[in-house]
């Protein structure tokens, strides 16, 4: 099947809550422009670098999602454009972020990265660690960012019940975090589920599903 169709048949099928971020990393930029002439306008990178060529390759009324592991030093190539960052996961990171946005006159949307998997290999933080950045007085005076929800991934296994509960796990975390309220946040998205999870992911909560193989075919990293 095509970009195309693919892109149509995953979209037909959502429910009006969900967005879809199409993973688009490794893929050319031809591969990305099918998918906007289908309409598709919300984009996720993991890798910074990619995601400046890419954006100054496309038209303008793309949303770039970084969805990946964020290193500091790379912040600032992101920060005049980056749409929502996905994958924050400690505060020096998010301190970085608001001083890069606050260069650029602009607040970036952030999500906490939550810890869901058993592997040890996932980045993210612990509902605790979460909970105690937002209630801290050195947050609360980060004026150029905002955190819009949460982000997690699930163990890559085929345990269903497993990947089930690490939804829910996550699912959970938004609902406390959502009642803390602090002034620089505004809850509104779980983003959760891939390209072999999104429907589980969905019955579980998910608000944002970030979806690559499933729209352009699968990913060669040797090419
Ligand atoms: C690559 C990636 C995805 C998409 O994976 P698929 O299985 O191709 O849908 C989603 N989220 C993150 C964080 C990724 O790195």
């Amino acid at each position: 099947m095509s970009i195309t169709s693919q892109l149509h048949a995953i979209k037909s099928a959502l429910p009006e809550q969900v967005t879809l971020v199409a993973v688009s990393k490794t893929k050319p930029v031809s591969d990305l422009m099918e998918a906007y002439n289908a309409g598709q306008r919300i984009f996720g990178e993991n890798k910074i670098q990619e995601m400046c060529d890419k954006y100054e390759q496309m038209p303008k009324d793309i949303q770039w999602h970084m969805i990946g592991h964020v290193q500091r030093n790379k912040v600032k190539y992101m920060a005049p454009f980056v749409s929502l960052i996905h994958g924050v996961d400690n505060f020096k990171l998010l301190k970085e972020i608001n001083k890069q946005a606050k260069a650029n006159n602009r607040t970036i949307p952030c999500l906490l990265q939550i810890k869901i998997a058993e592997e040890t290999s996932k980045f993210g933080m612990t509902i605790d660690e979460a909970k105690a950045i937002l209630q801290s007085e050195d947050f609360a005076a980060l004026q150029h960012i905002k955190i819009t929800g949460v982000m997690g991934m699930a163990t890559f296994t085929d345990n269903t019940t497993q990947v089930e509960n690490e939804f829910k796990t996550l699912k959970q975390a938004f609902s406390q975090l959502e009642l803390l309220q602090p002034e620089n946040a505004a809850f509104k998205t779980i983003s959760m589920g891939m390209s072999g999870d999104y429907k589980l992911a969905i019955t579980c909560g998910s608000t944002m599903i970030r979806v690559g193989s499933s729209i352009f075919g699968e990913r060669n990293y040797n090419a």
